[in-house]
């Protein structure tokens, strides 16, 4: 791979005001000068400074046309795990809402690996936990492509392909139902040869044949067009060659239709056409077809009918007059954006001033949430055969009653809001629940009523010889579970204490007067 450019905070600076106009680059370059000098002295295994890493992450959040905080969070996303940086020194330095993207960073980074099935079952609990700060999904993308394409500088082959395969397997999949076409091409192929690299070098030269040998073609049939585009629409217009990326030519060349064999493959290099609206869309595709023959099967209309992840755009393939099969899709700008950016297209809002900055303002407004529902909504409708149930599910359990807690190991425990380390002990072992004596919450112990929070790292602290629960815990345990196997115990071994009886949901004074 080719050694990456050095980055530059004038270089990032120039992308975020050509991306956002609003960012507030002061806050931008402060972020950039406590990294860099938090991260002072580190190296990357590829032999650049570390911070270099950090830059690289922001720089590419700032092409996703991302804001201030999530930019300066992709700067500083790695000092609270790698440097001796505290969460509260970066919440005096940089507020509540950097602080917080940075540590959905670092829980995130929390995750550990073990087995595919149960890390993506992990990752789509946590996405869907982290629905409103949808911004630290983002930051984790832009940290992945940049460790991507820096991989080969990584010792160990087997910690490479497995990096490389979850980028494929898990955030080039999420990247997917996100609607974030470009990123999610841009995973999968810096991925792929370290996934698979006969298939690759064998793709990509197939490719590569192709694509000189095309490209005459593709530009002529794109001049050819351009008078017919000129009367159809009205307003500005847009139209270039797109190439198909290697791991999607790949996945394709071994479908038995086409069986390697790469003239089957009709979207290699297609024209796209971005229009002002849905009216000129459906213009374009009728003036097209009026000349050159389209192929039977092949017109898509996803304009009426989006993809599952809400992609939208008419797609047709014709005959050309060199007698060339070519894939034109036809597009509005916003469309365009939508399918490049994907759910970050949809976070757009006015940035705010310094001092009127609350926690409030950032979270998505309430359209946007909705828009951000549906993704998610589109996103488990392919695994879910019942999508309706599942948008009741996520608006009455996940988000407003449900927390994920992590385990040490890195597995999330999925709760009822309000629940204690009690809780989260007897839904992973009921032995745990009954030896357990105290918590230690994010590293800090904690007493066994406290109340635990979405992203939480909970370690049970256990006496061995304990084997009995304590009476007291049923005045604040919140799970059926954990109160069942205490009273049950409780009968067998002492007399049960008189429980005040309470109805459920209903709040404890005792511990609110302690919290
Ligand atoms: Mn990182």
């Amino acid at each position: 791979m080719p050694k990456l450019p050095i980055l530059t905070l004038k270089d990032l600076l120039a992308t975020i005001k050509k991306n956002n106009p609003e960012c507030d680059c002061d806050l931008i370059t402060l972020a950039y000068e406590f990294g860099e000098k938090a991260h002072a002295g580190q190296m990357r295994m590829s032999g650049e400074p570390y911070f270099q890493h950090c830059v690289w992450t922001a720089h590419r959040l700032a092409e996703l046309k991302l804001d201030t905080a999530t930019i300066a969070a992709g700067l500083l996303h790695d000092v609270v795990e790698d440097c001796a940086v505290s969460p509260a020194t970066l919440r005096k330095e940089f507020g509540d809402e950097i602080c917080e993207l940075v540590a959905g960073v670092t829980k995130l980074g929390k995750l550990k690996y073990r087995g595919i099935e149960r890390y993506v079952e992990n990752l789509r609990k946590m996405t869907v936990a982290m629905a409103e700060e949808i911004r630290v999904i983002f930051i984790k993308f832009c940290d992945r492509v940049h460790n991507l394409k820096t991989l080969d500088a990584h010792p160990e082959p087997t910690k490479r392909k497995r990096i490389a395969q979850e980028s494929i397997e898990i955030y080039a999949v999420i990247a997917n139902r996100l609607g974030m076409g470009e990123l999610k091409g841009e995973l999968e192929d810096l991925a792929f040869p370290f996934v698979n690299p006969q298939g690759f070098a064998k793709t990509k030269a197939l490719f590569e044949a192709k694509v000189k040998v095309k490209k005459p073609y593709i530009d002529r049939f794109i001049k050819l067009l351009e008078p017919t585009l000129k009367e159809t629409v009205k307003g500005s217009y847009k139209i270039h060659g797109r190439l198909k990326h290697l791991y999607t030519l790949w996945q394709k060349l071994q479908k038995p239709e086409v069986d390697w064999n790469i003239d089957r493959v009709y979207d290699l290099i297609a024209v796209r056409v971005i229009v002002p609206d849905i009216a000129d869309c459906y213009g374009v595709l009728g003036a097209i077809h009026q000349t050159y023959p389209p192929m039977p099967g092949r017109i898509k209309d996803y304009i009426a009918t989006p993809k599952a992840n809400g992609y939208q755009s008419l797609h047709t393939t014709v005959l050309t007059p060199d007698d060339q099969i070519i894939e034109i899709q036809i597009r509005t700008f916003q469309m365009h954006e939508d399918a490049e950016h994907g759910a970050a297209a949809h976070w757009t809002y006015k940035e705010t001033p310094n001092e009127v900055r609350e926690k409030d303002t950032f979270v998505l407004k309430n359209s946007q949430r909705l828009d951000w529902i549906q993704h998610m909504l589109r996103w488990q409708q392919r695994a879910q055969e019942n999508p309706e149930a599942f948008l009741t599910k996520i608006k009455t359990d996940f988000f407003a009653d449900r927390i994920f807690v992590l385990t040490p190991r890195g597995d999330v425990i999925d709760l009822p809001r309000e629940a204690t380390p009690v809780d989260f002990a007897y839904a992973i072992h009921t032995d745990l629940g009954h030896s357990c004596t105290g918590a230690m919450v994010n590293d800090s112990i904690m007493p066994l009523d406290s109340v635990l929070s979405s992203g939480d790292i909970v370690k049970i602290i256990v006496d061995k010889k304990r084997k009995k629960p304590s009476s007291d815990w049923l005045e604040f345990v919140k799970t059926n579970t954990a109160r069942d196997h205490i009273r049950s115990v409780l009968k067998l071994h002492a007399p049960v204490r008189a429980v005040r009886p309470r109805a459920n949901g209903q709040t404890n004074s005792r511990r609110q007067k302690r919290s």
